[in-house]
């Protein structure tokens, strides 16, 4: 926890009802241990996506598809969602998902694993959701950056790992590790990119808000 849970209790107490497909499909993932977007981060996420109103949304890890979902409500009607997921056991869940809120027209599953899929993908995005395995973010960049419009957005999730990142590597358990170290590298990268401008924010399990600078 990166803020104090008191505050992320406040903060979730003013939120009202979400759509009751959308409340059903979190509630699914949260009793199945489906790694889903934190209540805090939602909010912010609704917020980026109803200023920036994107057309094109890409999405790394779909997971069970709850966050593919619920951006597709807080989106201009025509704007479409490309998602990608490799864990077969959740890809049936997630297309069920997508019939269940009858968003199988917006959105669009890829199987397979993000980096070569994302090699494989043309045209540019407006919004790109980051939200795979934390130790492969560097390793997206490029393709991240190289998709995106400009002026698009990426946010990228979970980036602070429940305030793991500013510990030494050594106070970090060694499984950790590797992640830790890339974790760094992917956030310096972000802050130092010619193309980019980026803002970290301690919300929900670390944000990072990145847009493509224009005419570079
Ligand atoms: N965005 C979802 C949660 C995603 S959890 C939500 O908020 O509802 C992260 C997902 O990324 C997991 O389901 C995992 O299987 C997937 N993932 C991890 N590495 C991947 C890779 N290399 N390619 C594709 N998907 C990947
Ligand atoms: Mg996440």
């Amino acid at each position: 926890m990166i803020i104090d849970e008191r505050m992320i209790t406040y903060i979730h107490s003013l939120e009202g009802p979400e759509n009751p497909v959308i409340e059903q499909i979190e509630q699914e993932a949260l009793d199945t241990h489906v790694p889903i977007i934190r209540k805090e981060t939602q909010s912010f996420l609704k917020v980026i996506l109803m200023m920036k109103q994107p057309s094109r949304i890409l999405e790394i890890g779909t997971a069970i598809g709850f966050s593919a979902i619920l951006m597709s409500e807080y989106l201009p009607e025509d704007a479409q969602i490309t998602t990608i997921e490799k864990y077969e056991k959740r890809i049936p869940i997630a297309r069920e998902n997508f019939r269940r809120a009858g968003r199988e027209g917006q959105i669009t599953l890829i199987e397979g694993d993000a980096l070569e899929i994302m090699g494989t993908l043309s045209g540019t995005y407006d919004f790109i959701f980051m939200d795979a395995a934390k130790g492969q973010y560097i390793r997206y960049l490029p393709d991240a950056v190289r998709l995106l419009s400009d002026g698009g957005v990426l946010m990228s999730d979970n980036v602070l790992q429940d305030g793991d990142v500013i510990e030494s590597r050594f106070a970090v358990e060694r499984r950790n590790r590797t992640i830790h170290s890339r974790m760094r590298e992917y956030l310096y990268e972000l802050k130092h990119h010619g193309e980019l401008m980026t803002s970290i924010l301690p919300l929900g399990d670390g944000i990072a808000l990145s847009v493509k600078k224009r005419g570079i």
